[in-house]
């Protein structure tokens, strides 16, 4: 039996885990701040500046943990996790927003094209063909619901009921 460090509870140590969950390994390092603010990760970073732990003899990267751990999902298959904020250690979940490569670009030219101009940004997301089809190939993994799914995307589950039973958007172009 073993002490866990961050929830003070015992657990039966399995090789030479120092923590009883993944939440509590993470949860050490997590550095909480003001909702609103960028918690950065106390733990190792990578040469990316992303924050890192390993736990379980297993490398997990702290934000794709942080944004897990909040939705209580895996990340569906082919999104990435990326930083509103712009800051990779940053662990803070309202920070966070999974998307596909290609908006994880679009998202960066948004922004420098904020800072050129001063002008509006736009929080509008529209269902691309590439979300479409991330859509659909998450959906037929079965390993997650419409309603995760439409928590993901930020849309409806109507829209993602829609689009899995081909009355919307058949034939996404896929760029
Ligand atoms: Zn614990
Ligand atoms: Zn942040």
């Amino acid at each position: 039996m073993k002490i866990c460090p961050s929830c003070k509870l015992g657990f039966e140590n399995q090789g030479r885990q120092e923590y009883c969950s993944l939440k509590c390994h993470f949860s050490e390092c997590e550095n909480k701040q003001a909702p609103n603010e960028c918690w950065p990760w106390i733990g190792q970073t990578n040469k990316a500046g992303y924050g890192f732990f390993v736990h379980n003899n297993e490398k997990h990267l702290a934000h794709r943990v942080a944004f897990t751990l909040r939705n209580q999902m895996p990340v569906p298959e082919g999104l990435m996790i990326c930083h509103r904020c712009d800051n990779p250690p940053c662990v803070n979940p309202q920070h966070l927003f999974s998307g596909t490569p290609a908006d994880n670009a679009h998202d960066r030219a948004l922004k420098r094209r904020h800072w050129n101009k001063g002008g509006e940004t736009s929080t509008n997301k529209k269902l691309s063909g590439n979300y479409v089809y991330q859509i659909k190939t998450n959906y037929l993994t079965g390993k997650i619901t419409m309603r995760q799914i439409a928590v993901f995307f930020g849309v409806a589950e109507s829209t993602v009921q829609r689009i899995v039973r081909g009355i919307s958007w058949k034939n996404p172009v896929v760029q």
